[in-house]
């Protein structure tokens, strides 16, 4: 009983704020003299906070359960459906695009399964590239294997070590006391050195590499994962004709104790360059307060469709320059998939963002498999709507619909 209680008295706060925060557009004549970006920094709680709130964040781990149920309540009671947009699959060119896979040769034969899925739904009908890097040399093996099976170019490129590497700016003893304590509090890997190098990378590097320069657009490709449904269209090129910037298919909610200090360190960035956040950025989907705090949802990154440009930009190398300097990809265990996640919310227009929700995906224990009987034979889909997890609670997919006021599947309530 208690706990409903609390329930309710956390409901009633949000739903208040969330009335608020729609104030924003109405106050602007207040602040006439004042940018665009200043406004909504006065108006947005950006309050730095301080170390102490981040243990305090380590400490609350179960707040993120009731959390989840509050959200959406709070979202179905107040946005309105609308819609769906839809998109007119007709690709006149190949876009400048390319898929990136980041494996090691011992992740071959689970590459191979990938590859095969990406081919035979997609791209046998479009030949796009595919560039493999590596912070090792790729054996033999791995090359000869992996050229067989795609329909486009390959190119094979190795990561130069000061980009899988300490920098000097980091205090190797304090992070190996970093990665014990988080093994000891049991968080996924904890005390692994080469996942904080990859995670830095995926975050800071892939889009600098030498092999990508030629292209506009990526797909970035795991071992290991599948896809389900046959694509028809050019994802690139709609993409491209869309104006669109980042899409991703599965989003989900972050573990906090990998990124105690990223939000504080974001709003310190933010703080320094408030030009660089969106007019129409899509706060609202990662935070629920108003910047005071970030809710953990992100973008799956093992799938991402993405536009290069968005990474070479001065706003994303700059915040990536930030979170590096304050060492939070060793000193905690900062994930690629929050910070693009962040980044794309922040620093983008928020109808730049595309949930890719035909394409039947499954990496590890998470599939987004799509809900509708008759787009499933269509498409030939073999998943099982059984497994999809994108209308499920730990999902943050229905809050995307929500926030952009777009239709959600017929049964998709039957996913809670
Ligand atoms: P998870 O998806 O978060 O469980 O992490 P993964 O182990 O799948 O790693 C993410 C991506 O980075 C995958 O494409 C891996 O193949 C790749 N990767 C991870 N660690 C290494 C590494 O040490 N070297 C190389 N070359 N690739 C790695
Ligand atoms: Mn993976």
């Amino acid at each position: 009983l208690f706990g409903l209680l609390l329930l309710i008295g956390f409901n009633l706060t949000s739903l208040h704020s969330l009335d608020n925060y729609d104030l924003v557009n109405l106050s602007i004549n207040r602040f006439k003299n004042l940018t665009d970006n200043e406004i909504i920094l006065k108006l947005l709680d950006f309050d730095i906070g301080s170390e102490k709130d981040d243990e305090n964040v380590i400490q609350n781990d179960n707040e993120d359960d009731k959390r989840i149920l509050l959200n959406k309540t709070q979202y179905e009671e107040i946005f309105k459906q609308v819609e769906t947009k839809q998109y007119n699959m007709v690709a006149k060119s190949k876009a400048k695009a390319t898929f990136v896979t980041l494996a090691r040769n011992s992740e071959l034969w689970g590459l191979v399964n990938s590859i095969r899925s990406v081919e035979d739904r997609f791209n046998r009908k479009f030949h796009y590239d595919w560039v493999f890097l590596n912070d090792d040399d790729f054996s033999e093996e791995f090359i000869e294997t992996t050229k067989s099976l795609c329909s486009g170019k390959v190119k094979y490129g190795k990561i130069p070590k000061e980009q899988w590497s300490y920098p000097d700016f980091i205090d190797i003893k304090k992070a190996d006391k970093a990665r014990s304590r988080l093994k000891e509090l049991g968080v996924i890997y904890g005390d692994s050195e080469s996942y904080r190098h990859m995670c830095r990378f995926e975050s800071g590097f892939f889009w600098r590499h030498p092999l990508l320069d030629e292209y506009d657009w990526y797909w970035r490709v795991e071992p290991d994962i599948k896809f389900y449904c046959d694509i028809d269209y050019d994802v690139f090129k709609f993409m491209e004709d869309n104006n669109k910037v980042y899409g991703f298919t599965i989003s989900l909610m972050e573990y906090q104790r990998t990124i105690p200090s990223l939000w504080r360190a974001t709003k310190g960035f933010i703080r320094q360059h408030p030009q660089y956040l969106h007019k129409n950025n899509f706060l609202k989907f990662i935070s629920d307060n108003k910047g005071k705090t970030y809710n953990l949802c992100h973008f799956w990154s093992n799938f991402e469709i993405a536009s290069l440009n968005f990474f070479r930009s001065d706003k994303y190398r700059e915040y990536f320059e930030y979170l590096d300097k304050t060492g939070g990809f060793f000193y905690e265990r900062w994930g690629d998939a929050p910070i693009h996640s962040i980044a794309v919310s922040l620093f983008e227009d928020r109808e730049k963002i595309h949930h890719f929700g035909d394409l039947g995906y499954t990496h590890d224990v998470f599939t987004s498999c799509p809900i509708d009987k008759e787009f499933r034979k269509k498409q030939r889909c073999s998943c099982n709507p059984q497994d999809d997890f994108d209308w499920t609670v730990g999902s943050c997919t229905w809050r995307y619909f929500e926030l952009n006021r777009l239709k959600k599947p017929e049964g998709w309530q039957n996913y809670k």
